[in-house]
Parts: structure tokens; sequence; C-alpha cells
């Protein structure tokens, strides 16, 4: 028994037959502790309802619950495990609600109307986790439905959403994390901590919703960024020709023979305000 008087995870996985599918970005944490440092990573949870795509075997729901999250809602796709589910939501009725389906299919404001306040924590699979958090970042009304967002992500992720301008991995993650957001890397976790164990080290990122960030439309400010760093070696005024080159450059202020990667958020908004 474990803690919650829950089997031990690597009991359940064998219990319920969910040997780890690949293309499900399947790779799970059977340590308790650390599922639960993920957890307090979120700040407090008493109150709070979670949204976590991806419970898998529920380590990290489990977690989530005993740190006192008044409610999870868990999207999962994998039938496979929606039998190891209905057991945690046994041992804390009323406090866990399964959804089975596709996060990417998914309407998470809808989720949570009128719900407050609501915090996102997920150990994400990583075929899916950027397209889902460029969704959460580029999501109207802001400030958004979410309190904060604390995600596990591929380290080199990690470090393209906290990146600054001037980095070698700054680029369309970093311009839209960076304008709406606080985002920083709270810890790493190595291969060996998930089962089966991926190729790279891994990173847990915290993400505030900024109150006021600048007003420019996110489609537009991904549009521009996209273009910028899709030739990020290219000089402005060559990577943006399809959105108008150098008239837009000039008309935002801004040198044409500069690139993509020297250019501060603010920059990335003129433009995006300019197109
Ligand atoms: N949270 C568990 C843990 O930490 O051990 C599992 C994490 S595992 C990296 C990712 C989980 O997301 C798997 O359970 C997988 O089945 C689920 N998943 C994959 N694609 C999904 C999708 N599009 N929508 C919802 N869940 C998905």
């Amino acid at each position: 028994m474990s803690f919650d008087g829950l089997p031990p995870l690597r009991e359940v996985i064998r219990a319920h037959g969910l040997f780890a599918k690949k293309a499900l970005g399947q790779n799970f944490l059977f340590d308790l502790n650390l599922t639960a440092k993920i957890a307090r990573s979120a700040g407090g949870l008493e109150g709070v309802t979670v949204i976590e795509v991806g419970p898998g075997p529920g380590g990290l729901t489990r977690a989530l619950l005993s740190e006192g999250a008044s409610k999870v809602i868990a999207i999962e796709r994998d039938e496979r495990c929606l039998s190891a589910l209905a057991e945690i939501s046994e041992r804390y009725p009323g406090r866990l609600e399964v959804i089975p389906g596709d996060a990417l299919k998914t309407d998470f404001a809808a989720l949570v109307a009128g719900v407050s306040p609501v915090k996102i924590v997920a150990n994400l699979p990583y075929n899916v986790g950027t397209e889902l958090l460029v969704r959460w970042l580029t999501v109207e009304p802001w400030p958004p439905f979410y309190e904060s967002l604390t995600l596990m992500f591929q380290r080199e992720v990690a470090e393209r959403i906290v990146a600054q301008p001037g980095d070698s991995s700054y680029g369309r993650l970093g311009v839209l994390a960076g304008w709406r957001t606080e985002a920083r890397i709270v810890f790493d976790v190595p291969p060996q901590a998930f089962t089966p164990p991926p190729k790279v080290t891994s990173s847990v990122v915290h993400i505030v919703p900024r109150t006021n960030p600048l007003p420019v439309d996110g489609a537009r400010l991904a549009r521009v960024t996209e273009a910028a760093f899709g030739q990020r070696r290219k000089m402005l005024r060559q990577s943006l020709k399809s959105l108008g080159g150098e008239a837009l450059l000039e008309k935002a202020g801004i040198d044409p023979t500069r690139r993509a990667e020297t250019l501060s958020i603010e920059e990335f908004v003129r433009l995006a305000q300019c197109i």
C-alpha cells in the first residue's frame, strides 16, 4: 500500500495490463514522491480545480488529490487506463472526473465554465504538448480561465519556452510565452524517472499569465513569429517578404537587416500590429 491506501503504481500497471504505448507518448511516473513534487510546483492546491491531461495510471492524479485539489478533471485518450482511474475516484469520492477522449479536441474553458480558481497540471504526452501549450497561450479572453500551467516537457522544449532574445532556443514559443506569461523551469527530471525512459531529460515548467500583456491579436503574432523564425538565419526583409517585407518593417520602425532572434517581444508585437 502507498500513502493514500492505493496500491503502488507498478502493481496498478500490472493489474490493468498497462504496457506503455509509444504512439500515445506514454512515459509513466511511478515515484509518488516525484509526482508530489510536481503537484507542489503548482503552488497551493487547496480549493483549486485542476485540469490534468493524460493521467495514465494516475501517479500525478493521486498526488494532486492528496495535495488538496478540490477536484481533478482528467482527460485521457487511452481507454485501458480508465479502470485504474476508477479506483482513484473511489478513494476520493466526488473529486475525480475522468473524461475519456482526445485533449486536442477538448474545449478546456468550457469544462470549467464558472469555476475558479483553475490550474492545469500535466505530465504531457510529448507528441501533443507543444500544440496544447500554444492553444493555452493564445486562448481568448485574457486573463485566461486558468491561474497557472505546470507542465512537463522535454528539456529542449522547456528551454524554448523560457528563452530570451539572443538565446539560441529563442523562437515562436519563447515569444508567445514571454508575451503573455512569466515562465520558468522549476526542476529537471532524468530519463530514468520514467517507465519506459525517454531518450532525453525532461523539465517541469511553471507558467503564470500576465494580467496586462501588450495588446495584440495572438494569431497575428503567431504568424509573424512563424515567418520570421521559419528562416531564422535570413534578414527580416527576406523572411517576412510574404507579410509585407521592407514596407512592414519600416512601418514598425525595425531595421530590415536584423534577424529574428535579435527582436524583443515588444518588437514582434509591433510587427504583428502592423500587418
Ligand atoms: N500522467 C501520467 C504519469 O505521469 O505517469 C502519464 C503521462 S504520459 C507522458 C502521457 C499520457 O497522456 C498517457 O497516459 C497517454 O495515454 C495520454 N495521452 C496521449 N495523447 C493524448 C491525447 N491526445 N489526449 C489525452 N490524453 C492523451
